[in-house]
């Protein structure tokens, strides 16, 4: 998943103002009645007449696409998948939904692909995401994301559409699903994130480490809805802090002859523009010359288990030279929705709408 100018829109709710809600209503999906609403008039949303009074359309009539997704299961060497029936087949001792087929990947191995309705793949990635005790909203506003990512990468000129992997979305097909997970993709049938009428560049991650990233910085092509905002709503929860020790041996093979040819290792510094903004770079003295390069370069390099994300608040060298000790908050590419953030945000009684557009400012919704 990849993806801020200055009119962009922001939604009614300061970024930075408490995250307690003003409605605590969930029941805005499941009448499988939804408003084209702006953002900024989701709150109101929540009622319908005041929704109509703001000029929402109801487009309760229009059925779902009927959208099929191709899973990458697996290439190279893999099980025979069983098909089952016509909607199910076992592979490695799991069933999964849809039809198995075998094709040929651009890199000529072979690859085993799912295919399946759109929805009943989200079955499978709810359950893979999010666990099923977090609240139902933040299980709906990952599924109208979920949704919408799927829906930009449906590409029929391509062997497959997704992998079931990091790469894309996390899938664990039928044996994995929860009644939760169904439960919030039921809820929200057909409902995807758009902007300017069309559907959204979404992306999320696990945690924005207490402010988004926006994607111009970390993938080079800005949208006016993934921009960095402060997310207060994550702050504190489970792994929200990370230390790393990195050896400079490391840096030695993996960041190339920029960093080598700047002789030994003196010091490191962050190029931060802004308070509480991430780093730009991460800048080291060598004896030679001085040698910058971008955070998201450096995480790549390292290993984005070892760097959990690009939001490095310290960076500094230990006195023999060999190590590069790191910390930040966060964890993933930090874009767009904040998994603990959404959780903590319908835990304290925000729907799905609301979460939505808290992280994805100046968006709409629609049916995709
Ligand atoms: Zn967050």
């Amino acid at each position: 998943m990849r993806r801020p100018n200055e009119d962009r829109i922001r939604t009614t709710r300061d970024a930075t103002s408490n995250p307690t809600p003003l409605i605590t209503d969930n029941t805005f999906f499941r009448r499988r009645t939804f408003l084209m609403s702006s953002a900024a008039t989701v709150c109101a949303a929540a009622w319908p007449r005041v929704a109509r009074a703001t000029g929402g359309l109801d487009i309760e009539e229009q059925t779902p696409a009927l959208h099929q997704v191709r899973v990458l299961l697996g290439s190279g060497v893999y099980g025979a998948p069983q098909q089952l029936d016509a909607w199910h087949f076992l592979w490695n001792g799991a069933t999964y939904r849809g039809t198995a087929a075998t094709v040929v990947l651009p890199d000529r191995r072979s690859g085993l692909v799912a295919t399946l309705p759109l929805d009943d793949y989200l079955y499978g990635v709810l359950s893979k995401e999010i666990g099923a005790a977090w609240s139902p909203a933040s299980q709906q506003a990952q599924a109208i994301v979920a949704r919408t990512y799927a829906l930009h990468k449906l590409r029929p000129d391509k062997p497959y559409d997704v992998t079931a992997g990091d790469a894309d979305q996390n899938y664990g097909g039928f044996a994995s699903e929860t009644d939760q997970g169904r439960a919030a993709v039921d809820a929200t049938a057909g409902v995807i994130v758009t902007y300017g009428g069309v559907p959204a560049r979404v992306a999320y991650s696990a945690c924005c480490g207490g402010r988004t990233a926006d994607a111009g910085d970390v993938w080079g092509t800005p949208y006016p809805y993934l921009v960095s905002i402060v997310d207060p709503n994550c702050v504190g929860t489970p792994n929200f802090d990370w230390h790393a020790d990195v050896p400079v041996d490391l840096l030695n093979r993996t960041l190339g002859s920029g960093f080598t040819n700047a002789g030994a290792l003196r010091g490191v510094s962050l190029r931060v523009d802004a308070p509480n903004a991430r780093p730009r770079a991460i800048d080291f003295t060598g004896t030679v010359t001085n040698f910058e390069t971008p955070v998201t370069h450096f995480r790549d390099a390292v290993g984005p288990a070892t760097v959990r994300s690009t939001f490095v608040h310290t960076a500094a060298l230990d006195n023999q030279g060999t190590t590069v000790a790191l910390t930040g908050t966060g964890h993933g590419h930090g874009v767009g929705l904040c998994q603990w953030g959404a959780r903590m945000l319908g835990e304290g009684g925000a729907n799905a709408a609301q979460i939505v557009a808290f992280y994805f400012p100046g968006t709409s919704f629609g049916r995709g």
